[in-house]
This record gives structure tokens, sequence and C-alpha cells, in this order.
């Protein structure tokens, strides 16, 4: 009950939040990859074929598969019309433990895929620490999203609003990775409107692997919020960990997410979120960076989960 009060009184604070609520929580708001303003975005331009040409380059230490191409039906005529998502795996597939991390599902938060290629370098040091894990990457998530500087796809949806029935062609790419691949953890990158880095952990998710990436954010001197995005004060600085309250609160108001799609399925969601307003990029791409070595430095094993 008293995550419901703050939620609700967080709506009511935030006013600017409160009128853009249905627009951030239904599944195709508008009517195509649109770019809007709202609250403080500062967004990061981003050359999707040069993303794309230093993604690639990667291939001789990654799998690199193309999952799909997304067409683009808005793209104007010099503009390419489909774009692919793809997918990049470690080599050691044998490991103990699998990790899904999840880059530009909404195209206008670019510090996540930023953040890619750094993450890619960290897993080429081939570090003993992270040797438990097998990692596949996926990139970008929304594609046409990216290539126009919007949050949504070519039809106006919000992939991480449409992990029901799946109506985009993105959301229905991503659940045939989880089902093949069936990761023990996702990681999904964002940026937020709070001031400062915060993460999400879902229900299936461990709060002391998400103590654990704010309190190595924190060390590296990177802000932290006190404030959720939505607008209420967090309990915990810099982290939300949701419980089995918030998949209900998410099925009822049919806020179909990447997160709760995966804790139906046993797997815990990370979610990091930078701080889209933030003037200095490194405080936007590092976090990400950050929280993935530190979720790959902790020990796999069957017990970091708090959810039975
Ligand atoms: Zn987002």
């Amino acid at each position: 009950m008293l995550v419901l009060v703050a939620l609700v009184s967080g709506f009511g604070l935030g006013c600017a939040r409160l009128k853009l609520a249905p627009r951030y929580l239904s599944r195709c708001p508008a009517e195509g990859p649109e770019v809007t303003s709202d609250l403080g975005i500062r967004p990061i331009s981003l050359d999707l074929a040069a993303y794309y040409a230093e993604i690639t380059r990667y291939a001789d230490r990654f799998d690199v598969v193309e999952l799909a191409q997304i067409p683009d039906p808005t793209a104007a005529a010099a503009a390419p019309a489909e774009y692919p998502i793809l997918v990049l795996r470690t080599r050691d597939r044998g490991a103990a433990k699998r990790m899904l991390i999840v880059a530009g599902i909404h195209g206008n938060e670019a510090a996540g895929l930023l953040a890619v290629p750094r993450i890619l370098d960290l897993l080429a040091e081939r570090r003993p620490a992270h040797a438990g894990w097998a990692v596949t990457i996926l990139t970008p998530a929304n594609p046409v999203g990216v290539a126009h500087g919007s949050r949504y796809n070519a039809e106006g949806c919000d992939i991480n609003r449409d992990f029901q029935d799946s109506q985009t062609l993105e959301a229905r790419v991503l659940q045939d990775l989880i089902v093949s691949e069936r990761p023990d953890l996702i990681v999904s990158l964002h940026e937020g409107a709070q001031d400062g880095f915060m993460l999400v952990v879902t229900s299936m998710g461990s709060e002391e692997s998400g103590r654990a990436v704010v309190e190595a954010v924190l060390e590296r001197e990177i802000p932290v919020s006190d404030t959720h995005f939505l607008g209420f004060a967090l309990g915990t600085l810099g982290l939300s960990k949701e419980g089995r309250f918030y998949d209900w609160l998410k099925t009822v108001s049919h806020h179909y997410t990447l997160g709760l799609y995966a804790s139906r399925r046993g797997i815990g969601t990370y979610t990091t979120e930078s701080d889209w307003a933030a003037l200095d990029l490194e405080q936007r791409v590092r976090p990400h960076v950050i929280a993935v070595e530190t979720l790959l430095a902790r020990v796999p094993r069957d017990a970091d989960a708090d959810g039975p």
C-alpha cells in the first residue's frame, strides 16, 4: 500500500509527468517515430550507419548475427528503408550463467547505445572475475526509433509496452531471443527524467546486486538520484527494487514491459536509467558500463534472486 501511495503521490507531485502519463503508459501513442522534447530530455545525436560500422568491427572477437530487418516506411527517399537488429555473443557459451543486455529499446535514449562498444571492450578483456557468464547483447532494439531520434518505432509504438501479444516486430524479436537464450538475468539500458543515475530491479532480480551497482556508480563519483523517474522519493538512494506488487500493478494497468515479461518467466531485469538531461555525456554513458561490470563481477549463483 505504501508503494501505491508513493506512486500516486509521485504522479500527483509531477504535474508534467501526470499530463504525459497516458503517452508513457500506452502502447502506441504516436503517429510514427515522433521526436518529443518531454521532461527535459537532451537528445544525443547518433549516426546510426557509423554505429553499425563500429559494432560490426567486433566480429573478430564476438559472434555477430543479424536477427531481423526492421522496415522504415516513414524513411525519406535518401534514407535506408530498413535497419538491422544485431546480436553479439561472447564465445564461451559453456559458461554457467547467461546475461542478456538490451540497448536502444527507446530510440531517443542514446547513452545506452554509446555504452555498448565500451561493454564489448570490457567483455573482450575476458577478466577471470567475469568467466562465469556467457553474454548476449541485442542492439539496437528499436533501430527505426534510433534513426529518427524517437522513443517510438515506425508505427508510433513504444516497444517496452508491447510484451503481451507483441504487436510489433521488435518486441517479437526480443521475446523469441529470450525464449531461445533463456537468460538468467537481463540488463536493459535506458535514460530517464530523474536527476542522476538510478537502477530499477524487478521482482525476480536481486536487491543485493542492485545495491552493489548503485554503490559502484557512486564510487566513480557519478551523481545518483534520490527520486524515481516517476517523481516519488526512492527508499534507497538510486535504487527502485520492485516486488510482486509492481508486477500486479503493471498487469492491471496493461503496462506490458520487457521487465514484466521476464518476471513471468522467472528472470530478473536490471534497468539502468542514466540522467537524460545531464550535460556531461560521460555521466550518461558510464553508469551503464559500470552496472554491467558490477553484475558480471558478482559470483553467478542460483541464489542471485530474492524472488521465490
Ligand atoms: Zn527508456
